[in-house]
Order: C-alpha cells, then structure tokens, then sequence
C-alpha cells in the first residue's frame, strides 16, 4: 500500500536503548486511502510521540467495510512491507513481475532493498479487513536488491481458545519463514470469547499491541479497535484476556537505533537522499515497471519547502 496523502508531513524515526515497561496508549490518525471508495485507514505509527516499534515504523489498519483498493504503482526505498488480511483479498504486482493475490491467514512480505515499485488492488468491491505494515531495513541492510515472498502458511502456537500465528521474527520459539534483517516479531493473536493467555516476551524487545476487531484486556487496559497500546520493554511476559471474540496484532523488535528520514514512500537516512530517490521515481528507471495495473503510476507529491532531519524513534 502506498502513502496518497496529497501533502504528506515529514515523519521520522530512529533512537536510544529500550526504557523499561510503558503502558503508551497512541491514538491513531485517519487517513484516507485512492481506490474508487477512498479506502478508510487509521495510521497509528508513525505517531507523534512515538515513531518505532523495534524496526516496525508504520502501521495502517482498515475496515472491516466494503471497499475497493485501487493503489496504483508507487515506489519503495530502505523498508519492507508486510501485507496481511482478516477479510477480502488484495492482488499484489510489483517491478520484478512478481503477481500474487493474498487471502486471510496469508503473508505477502516485499522488501524494497534499494528499490522496487508496486501496485495493490481488490479484484473486486467486497469488505476488507487488514493490515499494512513497513519494516524499516537497518543501514547494513538498504541496499540490498529488492525480492518479494508470499507465505500462504505461517506456524502458530495455541492455547486454550487461542491461536498465535507468527507472521514474521520469533516468538515463544516458534519462527515464520519470513525474511527479516533485524531481530523482531509480528504475530496476531485469534481469542475465543474470554480466552486468556500468557504471552512470553523477551526483557530486550519493545513491544506494542493493535486490536483489530473484539475487545481485549491488555496488560491490564482495556484495548478496543483503534488506538496502539505502546509497552515498553523490560517485560518478559504479557497478559492478554479476551472480553469478547477478537483478534489482536502483536508487534516488538530490538529498538531501533538508527536515525531515519521517512517520507512519502521511502525511507532514507537525509534529505538529500530523499530528493535523490523522488527525482529518480520521477524521471530514471531504477524502481522499474509494474505490469498489468489499468492505470498512471502515482506521481510524487512536492518535497517540503523545509530541510528533512533525520530523527529517533521517540520523541
Ligand atoms: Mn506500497
């Protein structure tokens, strides 16, 4: 998925060791996405306060309404996406001719690397539920070339009225296949109508949960649909309690220390990289072509007028 904001701020990312525990409700912004319905999102990361999780730097959840994703070719730069469904199916395309239709349960994961372009589209008007994620590519990693994976099955972990399945990193020793470059998880949790578990965490991760749909006690807060409750780290285990039949995103990683420009599609480390990568979408030919999308590729929105700093994860 693409940002289309038309004026898209400056957000960064970036910073300094894990804090300890934190119970950090951060409210989410509405955003609204192309398509012929103007697809609905709540953006919770980057927010203002708090701009990582591990090296997860953004979060775009929408639905569950009846909507038409029509997100035409867009570049990526230094991140990787995480695209997973609740409801709907979304079709992939993207500049290395990879074309690949998820359903719930499935993971596409695109890493961008240096450069790669992408389209993203409902087949067909129907309700859709899901998640847009960016893992952001530590330094060592950016340049590398850009690749696409589709899971269709992802291990899991079950408790009593409850499932676990790791969509990317480790948890509780169980590992997805997805690849990552740097250490983190993302998992989403499925609870039976007050189903409780005990999640284990590790001390060195900072962690945050989502609820997607039902209504959760976490760690204590009640979490309905919304918001992104930011935890900290220094835990080694969570609580979470169903009040309802829900399903629940879980996201950590290692803090991520280095500094970061994000803007529209890309992230990068200054602003002069930035403006190399929007002149290079705009008139060369490293983020090559997406094929079989009905439409004009999305033409980059005007830099800010300002320098862009490269900043940490919090603020
Ligand atoms: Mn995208």
């Amino acid at each position: 998925m693409s940002n289309v904001e038309r004026d898209p701020q400056e957000t960064v990312c970036g910073g300094e060791a894990g804090e300890g525990p934190a119970r950090e409700l951060l409210t989410g912004r509405e955003v609204v996405l192309g398509g012929t319905r103007g697809m609905k999102v709540t953006r919770t990361l980057p927010n203002r306060d708090r701009r990582m999780v591990g090296a997860w730097c953004f979060v775009d959840h929408y639905g569950p309404e009846p909507a038409s994703m029509g997100v035409p070719p867009h570049p990526h730069t230094g991140l990787q996406t995480v695209s997973w469904l609740l409801e709907g199916e979304v079709l992939h395309r993207d500049s290395l001719g990879s074309e690949q239709l998820i359903t719930p349960g499935q993971l596409n994961l695109m890493t961008a690397g240096r450069a790669i372009s992408h389209a993203e589209e409902s087949p067909r008007e129907a309700v859709l539920h899901g998640v847009q994620l960016w893992v952001a590519l530590p330094d060592a990693s950016r340049d590398i070339a850009p690749a696409f994976e589709h899971h269709p099955v992802l291990p899991a972990i079950t408790a009593p009225g409850v499932t676990v399945t790791v969509i990317a990193g480790e948890l509780g020793g169980v590992t997805s296949p997805a690849r990552v470059y740097t250490p983190l998880v993302g998992a989403e949790m499925t609870f039976d109508d007050q189903a409780r578990i005990g999640v284990p965490l590790r001390p060195d991760f900072e962690y945050a949960v989502i609820t997607l749909s039902g209504g959760v006690e976490a760690d204590g807060v009640d979490l309905d649909p919304g918001p992104l409750l930011y935890l900290g780290s220094g835990r080694s285990d969570l609580t979470l309690r169903a009040r309802r039949p829900s399903r629940v995103l879980l996201l950590g990683g290692e803090p991520f220390e280095e500094e970061l420009v994000m803007w529209w599609n890309f992230v990068g480390r200054s602003h002069e990289e930035i403006q190399r990568f929007r002149k290079e979408w705009s008139e060369g030919d490293e983020f090559g072509t997406v094929d079989g999308f009905d439409g004009e590729p999305l033409p980059a929105p005007a830099l800010p007028t300002t320098q862009m700093k490269p900043r940490g994860r919090h603020r």
